[in-house]
């Protein structure tokens, strides 16, 4: 149900170029709109380490064209996690059989991902323009705008996909809001798996394929996998920690301090820790925010979406999904309600978004709480329970069809006549 028909352009800024502002980007210039991405960056680099995509971004993915093919060579291959305990005694080897049924998982490293992204947004006509960090947002009841470089720029809705530090939160919020600590830091890293291809602890990890594994203990969890057939690996390592996340969020790791965080922990992590190059380590805070009571400005020209509006917890395993529904989402409300109707397009985007993200976000808490909080006596006994969910209402949802079905009752609804009709 796409369109280049649409009789009025939509002309959209999209502030940011992550995951959230290219999949809003592409959806609506898919969509007929007239799009333009401000991105403050200065060029494009492979930055990150893994990124995983679920079923329910899968479907996005794989309704631009060529972008799965490019993406299959470079993604995580694999049908299983085996989980262990910090002994190093198996638990549980959870196979990914629902995975098929609910939509193709992408898991690969962010930088790669993001190029591939990136690179189809331009071959489809997406205007990006690079070094153009925005510093204001405003609005008026027939469009909205920013500020940028010092040039003034406006459209009839502004999108912004500025991330977990967003300062586009404070036209929405009418005030300055801080990201926290989530009391977590993660340790990780992506590097070549040469060195753990010769260590006889390690090597059955990146041959014959690529596997993936996940050792758990009090209050920290690890997780590793081998990408592109074992010649690439990454590991993540999240721990409890105090850091302020103003003072550092995110700095090189120290090796030793790493296997300090897991010293009677299997030898296979020490070896694995101790394997990855010193300049590959990244310690990075992971930072959180309270839900926002809301994600759009009072006159409902500007939207927040992905991490700017709703920033995960890693094991909720959707941060980088979700952002991209969000986009989704909003191109498919900005196509059917059309250029005179862009903020009822915009606070149906939020309504049809609200519940299903906050839902989501609490899967995260959920899954940590079990792996950090783990009764080992009672996980043998059910060594199910230590599984990753992989529930049916998060994976198996094409966010197209759902906008395209929600739309018409959900912006009726928002009208201010919708309590005394009938
Ligand atoms: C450099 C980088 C590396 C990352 N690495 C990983 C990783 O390895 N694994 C992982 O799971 N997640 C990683 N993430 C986070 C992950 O990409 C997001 O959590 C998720 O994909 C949601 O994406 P998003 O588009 O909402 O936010 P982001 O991916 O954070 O994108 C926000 C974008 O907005 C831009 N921006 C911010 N402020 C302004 C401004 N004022 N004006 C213009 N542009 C602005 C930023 O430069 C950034 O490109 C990384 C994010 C970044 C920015």
């Amino acid at each position: 149900m796409t369109s280049s028909s649409t009789p009025e352009l939509i002309s959209v800024i999209v502030v940011g170029a992550g995951f959230a502002g290219l999949t809003a980007a592409i959806e609506c210039k898919r969509k007929g709109c007239s799009v333009v991405v401000l991105e403050s960056f200065k060029e494009l680099k492979p930055l990150g380490d893994i990124i995983s995509f679920g079923g329910n971004a899968g479907h996005i993915f794989q309704r631009w064209s060529g972008v799965e093919e490019q993406l299959d060579p470079i993604c995580h291959s694999s049908d299983r996690i085996a989980f262990y305990d910090y002994h190093g005694d198996h638990i549980y080897t959870q196979v990914w059989a629902d995975g098929v049924e609910y939509g193709k998982k992408f898991n690969g490293h962010r930088g790669e991902i993001h190029e591939i992204v990136y690179n189809h947004a331009l071959s489809i006509g997406v205007e990006i323009k690079l070094n153009r960090k925005v510093t204001e947002y405003f609005e008026t009841d027939t469009e909205a705008g920013v500020i940028t470089n010092g040039e003034k720029i406006t459209a009839d809705v502004v999108l912004a996909a500025d991330g977990v530090r967003s300062t586009a939160r404070k036209i929405v919020l009418g005030y300055e809001d801080k990201p926290k600590s989530s009391g977590y830091a993660i340790y990780r890293a992506w590097m070549p798996s040469d060195d753990l291809a010769k260590n006889p602890l390690t090597a059955h990890l990146v041959n014959d394929g690529d596997k993936h594994v996940g050792y758990l203990g009090p209050d920290i969890h690890f997780l590793a996998a081998s990408i592109k057939n074992g010649k690439d690996f990454s590991w993540v390592l999240t721990h409890k920690d105090k850091a302020d996340v103003e003072e550092s969020w995110s700095a090189p790791g120290d090796i030793e301090d790493a296997v300090g965080v897991v010293d009677c922990w299997a030898p296979i992590v020490h070896a694995i820790i101790r394997a990855t190059p010193q300049d590959k380590l990244v310690d990075w805070k992971l930072v959180y925010r309270d839900p926002l009571p809301t994600w759009i400005s009072p006159k409902a020209r500007i939207a927040l979406l992905g991490d700017a509006a709703h920033p995960f917890l890693p094991t909720s395993i959707q941060g980088a999904s979700q952002a991209m529904e969000d986009g989704v989402t909003l191109a498919v409300c900005l196509e059917l309600a059309g250029k005179v109707n862009v903020p009822e397009a915009v606070r149906a985007y939020e309504k049809i978004r609200y519940d299903r993200v906050r839902a989501a976000q609490k899967t995260g808490e959920t899954t940590r709480d079990k792996w950090h909080k783990t009764d080992f006596d009672r996980v043998r006994a059910n060594p199910a329970s230590i599984k990753l969910p992989r529930e049916k209402w998060l994976l198996d949802h094409d966010a197209e069809a759902h906008a395209y079905a929600m739309y018409a009752d959900t912006a009726a609804s928002l009208r201010p006549d919708a309590e005394a009709r009938p």
